[in-house]
């Protein structure tokens, strides 16, 4: 039987997006448990929900500072301290941007410019304030928002995989919509053959796979939330420096590290950088690893993994040419 059929495959969709959990034996108690963490991990985070730290924080902007929970406020540190730096192109404070495009959800429009330079005012990630002793988090102007959005799923993935360790689970994965964590392989493999999505594409088709395992795998696209105005596409990574979605040579970014956190964090770096600065930096880093895939149906591999090309319409080189 090929593999696939072997594992136990459960789906739920939270946080907006399909989930699926997969495990070599099935386990109706674990998926039912791990289903549940992750919504109240996104309890925590989410900004579309009144009773989250996240919102609580948004709503006492320029109010007062909020306490948080010691792994909300870790989060958040972090957050803030990719965001601040130099050039960088995450931007946890990039609330106000997000809430006014409303990219991928019912209302989209392009906002007057004016209204963008007006907002960017209150997207400065070094204004929000941290006290590690009170852990507290200070929003200083009214308006401004932070927002998880780009690292949460990054987070509650490594969560998962913490927890299903610790339940003695060594073999799976769960997929978190665009965040993957993977464990062991199946018994008798090797690793997991992971699809990389076609961007644009038909839902399943591939531009080709890549094996791994006890990896994360993210992917941020700009096939996956858009909207189109006048020939116009507009997706959902935006740029902290102008307030428009980013443009540039990318379709996409997979970034393949040990932690989907770092995943998250480094594919809306990526992102920003495109390919070449992209490359520079990851030498770097050499625990991150990545895919570029380009609007010239370049596969740029920065990566020890081994990847199967499945759509001869796109090339594998390692440089951009
Ligand atoms: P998804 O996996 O849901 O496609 P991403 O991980 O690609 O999401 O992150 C996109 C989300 O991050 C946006 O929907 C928005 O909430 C937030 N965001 C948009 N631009 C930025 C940015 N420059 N820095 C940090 N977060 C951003
Ligand atoms: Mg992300």
């Amino acid at each position: 039987m090929p593999v696939e059929q072997r594992l136990c495959s459960y789906s739920a969709v939270l946080m907006g997006s399909p989930i699926v959990l997969k495990l070599a034996e099935p386990d109706e108690r674990l998926a039912g448990d791990v289903f549940r963490l992750i919504r109240q991990q996104e309890n925590l985070f989410t900004v579309n929900r009144a009773g989250s730290q996240v919102m609580s924080i948004n709503e006492a902007a320029g109010k007062h500072p909020v306490a948080v929970s010691a792994p909300v406020f870790a989060l958040i540190e972090r957050a803030r301290e990719v965001s601040v730096l130099p050039g960088s192109c995450f931007n946890f404070a990039i609330g106000p941007l997000v809430k006014r495009w409303k990219i991928g959800f019912k209302g989209d429009s392009v906002p007057p410019a004016h209204e963008l330079q007006a907002l960017l005012a209150l997207t400065d990630p070094a204004r929000v304030e941290l006290d590690a002793q009170q852990r507290t988090v200070f929003l200083p102007l009214a308006g401004m928002e932070i927002d998880l959005g780009a690292i949460a799923k990054g987070y509650i993935a490594d969560v998962v995989k913490t927890f299903l360790r610790q339940r003695g689970c060594f073999c799976g994965l769960i997929n978190l919509g665009g965040n993957l964590q993977t464990l062991d392989a199946p018994a008798g493999e090797a690793s997991w053959a992971i699809g990389l999505q076609k961007p644009f594409g038909e839902p399943g088709a591939l531009v080709g796979t890549i094996a791994v395992s006890n990896k994360s795998l993210v992917t941020s696209g700009v096939y996956e939330r858009y909207f189109e105005l006048n020939g116009q596409r507009y997706h959902h990574i935006l740029n902290p420096q102008t307030g428009y979605p980013l443009d540039n040579e990318l379709l996409g970014v997979t970034v393949i590290s040990d932690s989907s956190l770092d995943g998250d964090i480094f594919t809306t770096l990526l992102y920003g950088l495109g390919v070449e600065k992209g490359l520079a930096f990851l030498a770097d880093y050499p625990q991150i690893e990545a895919i570029f895939v380009t609007r010239a149906q370049q596969v740029v591999l920065a990566t020890q993994q081994p990847f199967r090309l499945l759509d001869e319409t796109y090339y594998v080189t390692d440089s951009i040419a």
